[in-house]
């Protein structure tokens, strides 16, 4: 059985909205709240060391920063600002693992007529850290056996789309050929497959009209749809016994033009 484990955590919740770009009025005031604490405190939390190094110079100003951690994070979350952003955090974790459980037996049925892979037989237990439903991100830690998680449902069963992506990165991860190949599947099967058979409709590709994937994959998923979509009907290969032979049919051709190591470390999900 595959066996998410859905955790809210402060620390992971207050880390993620400091460091979070959001104009979303809660968050500035969280934001605020923290800087009034201590500034250095403010700036190592949301990783800006920019004014701490300008002010005080790396080594000096590190060290400030992380003085009277403790002291400070207890202070910080007793504040309504931040009670009030980790009460939401709460409440949307308890609704993504009740959309999660709602859809698991259907979607796992789907998912594995999708890949040939009897995912029942898969045992594995996955830690979902989940924070706010105003920040978007998911992404796998595999060798934790972790996944980050936190979107606004931009359409029906967002969460349980994309969970599934992310679980597909944990379970392909020690038998592909590929890993830009299985992730364009995990594209085709998940992200699109999978959503159109569990909402009972939809259009690859676009969702309420919005553009899905990741950019570097898009020309690759393209590629792939025509053999997919005969993959789909043939029903005599596994995902993996597909990519091995897209790999032979696409060897010598770029696949895909990869960002930097850094490029790919911040796209990675
Ligand atoms: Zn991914």
């Amino acid at each position: 059985m595959i066996a998410l484990k859905f955790v809210v955590k402060k620390d992971f919740v207050l880390q993620d909205i400091l460091k979070s770009y959001s104009h979303y009025p809660p968050f500035w005031k969280l934001k605020k709240k923290a800087w009034e604490i201590d500034p250095h405190f403010y700036q190592i939390l949301s990783q800006n060391l920019e004014a701490l190094i300008i002010e005080e110079g790396l080594e000096r100003g590190v060290r400030a920063g992380t003085a009277n951690v403790d002291k400070n994070l207890a202070t910080l979350y007793r504040t309504p600002q931040f009670t009030a952003l980790f009460r939401q955090a709460e409440r949307y974790g308890r609704a993504v693992e009740s959309q999660w459980k709602k859809n698991y037996a259907s979607s796992l049925r789907h998912l594995s007529d999708i890949t040939g892979i009897d995912l029942s037989k898969i045992d594995r237990e996955i830690t979902i850290y989940i924070s706010h439903p105003r920040l978007s991100h998911g992404r796998s830690y595999l060798e934790e056996h972790a996944i980050t998680w936190s979107h606004p449902d931009e359409w029906k069963n967002y969460a349980t789309v994309y969970l599934w992506h992310e679980i597909m990165h944990h379970v392909t991860v020690d038998t592909r050929w590929s890993p830009h190949l299985m992730h364009s599947l995990i594209e085709l099967a998940c992200d699109n497959e999978l959503r159109i058979r569990l909402n009972g409709g939809g259009a690859y590709f676009k969702e309420k009209g919005i553009p899905m994937g990741h950019r570097y994959l898009v020309g690759l998923n393209k590629k792939l749809l025509p053999d997919w979509k005969k993959y789909l009907r043939s029903r005599d290969e596994n995902i993996y016994q597909f990519e091995k032979r897209m790999r032979r049919k696409w060897r010598g051709e770029k696949l895909v033009r990869m960002p930097s190591a850094l490029g790919w470390w911040a796209e990675w999900h």
